[in-house]
């Protein structure tokens, strides 16, 4: 058993018209908790149980929270998600739908992290977002089955927060012997953590997030993706925030999905035929989805950003 589907692998001929190039889409959007984060979170989830873990906690309103509260009731494991009071009620709700308790404590994700980690007993499991080699493990999955389900790409395109995505599709790429094929991380211009890490040749972290891309908002990716991006054929792109939504909202049209701006990033580079996909004939993007959007809120943004 595992906790995510076998996404569908599909050519998008809108996306290829506008790239000047095949287009294959890696649908995670259609993971019933919305984004690809089940695959990893539900690999760690499982192998926690079976080690004997009665409990789940995290500290993410996003994605990875509603991923954990869905892999706890899948295994029949409570589960606890502390945020912070900046989270949306969209996104509470969607943690409290799937059965988790959530626990709003503190001004920032930091406060909200602390006290998580301060109710984490021996008994329990912390998940984290994506700094954890199981979270890599279950994420590469996505490759193995497109390595079944299509032809060899030549370069893959993907959204960056944390870097737990890039890490599991590069392993996914190696263990599939698609070692060569190059990859694309995108992120949207301020929460361009990996970005600003492989200009300074090292590990930094952003004074601030300032992209409404929350779901890549992670001050600071984690080590192993900055050592991944220098050892794998990586090309760093940042987008705007309007390529963003903009690439989202023509998505709903061309495909009937609703995505997150942070995924709308990464489809930004076949909708604008981004100068990074020049040398490449085939590109998958992994359509990374997300829940915590709306239509109605992108076209709020789509109004408010210049
Ligand atoms: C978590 C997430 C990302 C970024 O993944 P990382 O592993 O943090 O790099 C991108 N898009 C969506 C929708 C997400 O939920």
């Amino acid at each position: 058993m595992t906790l995510h589907l076998e996404t569908p692998l599909v050519e998008s001929p809108p996306l290829g018209r506008a790239a000047g190039r095949t287009v294959l889409l890696k649908l995670e959007s259609s993971q019933p908790p919305g984004s690809f984060k089940i695959r990893g979170i539900g690999h760690a989830c499982e192998t926690y149980a079976a080690r004997g873990a009665r409990r789940f906690l995290s500290s993410s309103g996003g994605n990875a929270g509603i991923a954990v509260a869905h892999a706890g009731r899948r295994l029949s494991l409570p589960v606890v998600v502390v945020v912070p009071e900046t989270t949306s009620a969209r996104a509470r709700r969607g943690i409290e739908d799937e059965e988790a308790q959530v626990i709003v404590h503190g001004e920032s994700w930091q406060e909200a992290h602390a006290l998580a980690q301060s109710m984490t007993g021996e008994t329990d499991a912390f998940l984290h977002p994506f700094d954890d080699p199981l979270l890599w493990q279950g994420h590469a999955t996505m490759i193995d089955e497109a390595a079944r389900q299509g032809p060899k790409p030549d370069a893959v395109v993907l959204s960056v927060g944390g870097g737990g995505l890039l890490c599991g599709v590069v392993e996914g790429l190696r263990r599939n012997g698609w070692s060569d094929v190059p990859v694309v991380a995108v992120e949207t211009d301020g929460a361009a953590s990996l970005h600003a890490s492989l200009a300074a040749g090292r590990r930094v972290a952003l004074p601030a997030i300032t992209s409404i891309a929350t779901s890549l908002g992670a001050k600071q990716v984690c080590e192993r993706a900055f050592v991944t991006a220098g050892e794998h054929a990586t090309t760093s792109v940042v987008v705007s925030d309007r390529s963003a939504v903009d690439a989202c909202r023509r998505f709903v049209d061309d495909h009937r999905i609703v995505v997150e701006p942070a995924c709308g990033a990464a489809l930004s580079l076949a909708y604008e035929r981004n100068v990074a996909l020049a040398p490449h004939r085939r590109v998958l993007v992994v359509v990374c989805g997300g829940a915590t959007a709306t239509v109605a809120q992108l076209d709020a943004w789509a109004g408010s950003l210049a």
